[in-house]
């Protein structure tokens, strides 16, 4: 088995877990920025935590030959303090330059407040502006389906916005539709407790086809499963979808999606 880790939060993991990610065969691993579980205090923070990201853990995924890339941004949870938002959102320019960097993200709504709304809006005209790929995060349970609504809404009011570029993540079966039909890639995450579980995740694939799907474990400090990816394609394995089909979910898809970033390489492609 490959696969592709397209969403995972590895500065809170431990390096064993990056020795059982590459032993169960991930083959790349994508780190968007987000919240370190408690708010930071000044840009400043934000400097270091993008040095961390484009720096100290490529590195340490190299040593278990996995290439690490990420995304960057100020995250929904940290976008209350306009003027904090606004210094965090210059402070990246400068770190689009680095050569694991992929696109803006992972940008979205948490509460879907008024200066949410506003500092997504900047992001995805930052994103437009350095011809950016775009990664999303969608709310979480009851907050989830308006919040995807406001998300698609902006999206889609910026016309230099390509939805072929965009991937909305942790949709849930009542979101997938409309960002799928709308255009843009799904992103499923697969959690022990919310979001998907991997039945839930391969009963989306069956009902929508796997054509701009994707699967993440989005493991981060909290409760979550790094090698939830490929414990996903045992339940595909276990319902008889073909080893063809696994790869292309799981492979296949995030390469085609991450590869128009010219700085993403194919793993198996010679540097
Ligand atoms: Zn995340």
């Amino acid at each position: 088995m490959r696969y592709i880790e397209p969403h995972a939060h590895m500065v809170s993991r431990v390096t064993d877990d990056y020795r059982a990610m590459t032993v169960s065969g991930c083959a790349a691993v994508c780190e968007p920025a987000f919240w370190a579980g408690f708010d930071r205090g000044s840009a400043a923070g934000f400097h270091d935590y993008f040095c961390q990201l484009t720096d100290h853990e490529p590195r340490r995924a190299a040593k278990f030959g996995l290439p690490h890339y990420c995304w960057l941004c100020i995250n929904p949870k940290e976008s209350e303090d306009l003027t904090l938002a606004r210094e965090v959102v210059e402070l990246i320019p400068e770190f689009l330059k680095k050569p694991t960097v992929l696109g803006i993200g992972e940008i979205g709504l948490n509460r879907n407040s008024r200066n949410e709304v506003k500092v997504l809006e900047m992001q995805v005209d930052l994103a437009a502006r350095h011809d950016q790929l775009i990664l999303v995060h969608t709310p979480h349970l009851e907050d989830k389906l308006k919040g995807t609504r406001l998300i698609l809404d902006v999206l889609r009011a910026d016309r230099r916005i390509q939805p072929g570029r965009c991937i909305i993540d942790h949709v849930e079966e009542h979101t997938v539709g409309m960002v799928l039909e709308a255009g843009f890639w799904a992103g499923m995450t697969l959690y022990p407790e919310t979001k998907c579980t991997s039945a839930r995740a391969v009963d989306i694939v069956e009902r929508y086809g796997a054509d701009r799907l994707w699967m993440n474990s989005a493991c981060d400090w909290g409760v979550s499963v790094p090698l939830a990816v490929p414990y996903a394609a045992l339940e595909m394995r276990r319902r008889g979808h073909s080893p063809e089909e696994m790869d292309r979910l799981i492979y296949g898809n995030p390469m085609r999606f991450l590869s128009q970033c010219p700085k993403f390489r194919p793993p198996d492609s010679p540097s």
